[in-house]
């Protein structure tokens, strides 16, 4: 039986071994120094709102096209994942229209005639009678949001129902990882293939150090009070390049995501309290409902976060390598769309891996 290590518990690590566990016929093992229920700066997974809101150019869309069908199905059919319907709402502000602003412009979520119409449910455009004040254009569609303290543990769980163990570790170089299967027999047994899930640490993982990868900080406020109806996100703020406006009511009780920032090369893990007020005040703003209508003050504050998003140059690294005499299939450098494109991802990965086992027995034939 292949045996396969998986480096990392985030939700690209846990998909993966979970894929895989699916196929059948692999023993495998989850290593990590961070596991579900932890919350820590170098683990970005649980900071997440987390939602869909598709955000790769056309070209790029695969793994998100892929990982759709497959969180919409938990969403009907798994309460208990932690995912419920929500309507998402994309709004293009006159000002970035008329200024022409690039960066925000330029992201997939924000084109006029985005690719991923045929691919959310409900998607329409608002007509102008529904525009709030200062927006240019902008559509809506169904998505879901994902409590990520609830799925997270779910998907652990639909791990170890398959036969995947776990295990804590902290790796210096990613060829450690072949000696770390828990496999069936008690003697050690080296991994067939090691899976890099590392998410933003692979940029100083040895064997790896990927200088491509660096953060994408994301700072968070998660509130009691509700918001209703509907996630609404904006091309831009008034408060810097750096600042973003999104809203997100998590399933389950999970509380009420405002967020955020999206400031790259910065690796700060505490919250800025001058941030903070600035996400609380678009939020009000935006969902007047959260407060009814009283300001940030009646906001109640369950926690100030921050996540860095493992930002890769070139896009989301998935390719495989041998390294020192290891079967290395990398994953890793997800940005801002870990858990949208997580199934299509772990699809990929599960192709790779069967490529590689096949090559395997094939040059032991010969
Ligand atoms: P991580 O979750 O960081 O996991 C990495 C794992 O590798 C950890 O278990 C860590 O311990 C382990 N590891 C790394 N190096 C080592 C080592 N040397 N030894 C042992 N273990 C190691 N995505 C969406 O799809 N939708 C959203 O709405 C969304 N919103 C976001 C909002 C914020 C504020 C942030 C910060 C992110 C958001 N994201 C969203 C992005 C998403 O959270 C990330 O893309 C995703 O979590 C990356 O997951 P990962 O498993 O690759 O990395």
């Amino acid at each position: 039986m292949p045996t396969i290590v998986v480096l990392g518990a985030g939700v690209s690590g846990l998909t993966c071994a979970l894929e895989l566990a699916r196929q059948g016929g692999n023993d495998i093992t989850v290593v990590a120094k961070h596991m579900p229920g932890d919350y820590d700066v170098e683990y970005t997974s649980p900071w997440a709102g987390a939602n869909v809101l598709p955000m790769a150019l056309d070209r790029d869309s695969c793994w998100e096209r892929r990982t759709w069908p497959v969180l919409r199905r938990l969403a009907k059919e798994a309460p208990e994942a932690g995912l419920h319907f929500q309507t998402a709402r994309v709004l293009r502000r006159e000002k970035d229209v008329a200024s022409g602003a690039k960066a925000a412009l330029a992201d997939g979520l924000f084109l006029q005639d985005p690719w991923y119409r045929e691919l959310m449910d409900d998607f329409r455009e608002l007509p102008r009678s529904e525009l709030p004040r200062g927006i240019h254009s902008g559509c809506e569609f169904t998505s879901v949001c994902i409590n990520t303290a609830v799925y997270l543990p779910w998907l652990v769980g639909q791990c170890a129902k398959l036969g995947v163990r776990f295990k804590r570790g902290v790796l210096r170089h990613i060829s450690e990882a072949r000696g770390m299967s828990l496999h069936r027999s008690s003697h050690g047994h080296q991994a067939d293939v090691v899976i890099n899930c590392s998410g933003l640490l692979a940029c100083r993982l040895g064997g790896v150090m990927d200088s491509k990868t660096y953060p994408a900080r994301g700072q968070i406020v998660v509130v009691r009070n509700e918001a209703k109806g509907f996630m609404p996100t904006t091309s831009g703020t008034d408060d810097g390049e750096d600042e973003i406006t999104y809203v997100m009511q998590r399933a389950l009780g999970g509380g009420t995501v405002l967020g955020g920032t999206y400031a790259k090369h910065n690796w700060d893990g505490n919250p800025d309290p001058n941030i903070a007020v600035r996400i609380m005040k678009r939020a009000v703003e935006a969902h007047p409902e959260l407060t009814g209508g009283k300001g940030i003050e009646a906001l109640s504050v369950i926690r100030h976060g921050v996540g860095l998003r493992p930002y890769r140059e070139g896009g989301v690294r998935i390719e495989k390598e041998r390294i020192d005499g290891t079967w290395v299939v990398h994953n890793y450098g997800h940005a801002g769309w870990g858990y949208q494109g997580s199934y299509g991802c772990a699809e990929r990965v599960v192709e790779l891996v069967d490529e590689i086992l096949k090559h395997e027995k094939r040059s032991s034939k010969l």
